[in-house]
């Protein structure tokens, strides 16, 4: 059998994310992010975060379900392109396009370049419904220039602005700190990458008090 990307796992199994609380590491058992995603788009049903009552819910979740209907489009459209039957159930045939990229790549069919990019694909679907499962938090730094193109504010498409640095945090992933200046995009990861950007603005970025404020958001 061949071996599944990260993404690629948690979309089609039951996955395990270890996370840290008060310096314990504790292990979270999670369904396949594909059954996840199918919970959000209907209260009750299993997966999803499943909080929260039907009525604070929407009984249709449309991010949820556009993201869905993308990797099933998507998923579909390359077996039929290699001729492959598809299943019917979008794990299968997750794994069938799994199965049918990994061919054509190690028997030489397909060259390196496409073979990276469509392997891609699972790692960025898995890290979309994620976020939607998770939805990451963020902390502004206000008040601070990117240290990599001096951009303080950034709009939205409203003409809203808003402070450009700030820091993320997704559940069992490091604290990220990004420019969302487009045209620059820098990225701090982790502890050490947050005290070098502190370190490129003259601050100091207490951990510890960001640990409290992201718990706190709930
Ligand atoms: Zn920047």
């Amino acid at each position: 059998m061949t071996e599944l990307s990260d993404g690629m796992a948690r979309l089609i199994g039951p996955w395990t994310l270890t996370v840290t609380v008060d310096n314990h590491d504790r292990q979270q058992h999670f369904p396949p992010l594909v059954d996840m995603l199918n919970g959000q788009l209907a209260p009750g049903m299993e997966g999803g975060s499943g909080g929260g009552l039907p009525s604070t819910r929407n009984i249709l979740d449309v991010q949820s379900l556009d993201l869905l209907i993308h990797i099933q489009d998507v998923t579909r459209a390359w077996l039929q392109e290699w001729g492959v039957q598809g299943a019917g159930e979008l794990k299968l045939d997750l794994r069938g396009f799994w199965e049918r990229l990994n061919t054509l790549h190690n028997t030489g069919a397909m060259d390196d370049t496409t073979f990276e990019h469509l392997a891609s694909y699972p790692d960025t679907w898995a890290a979309k419904v994620w976020d939607l499962i998770e939805p990451p938090k963020t902390v502004p730094l206000r008040r601070t220039e990117c240290p990599k193109c001096g951009v303080d504010k950034v709009s939205n498409a409203e003409g809203e602005s808003s402070d450009n640095l700030t820091i993320t945090f997704r559940v069992g992933h490091e604290f990220t700190a990004e420019c969302r200046n487009r045209e620059c995009a820098a990225v701090w990861i982790g502890v050490t990458g947050l005290q070098d950007l502190g370190r490129s603005l003259g601050i100091k970025i207490d951990i510890d008090t960001l640990q409290e404020a992201v718990a706190q958001m709930g």
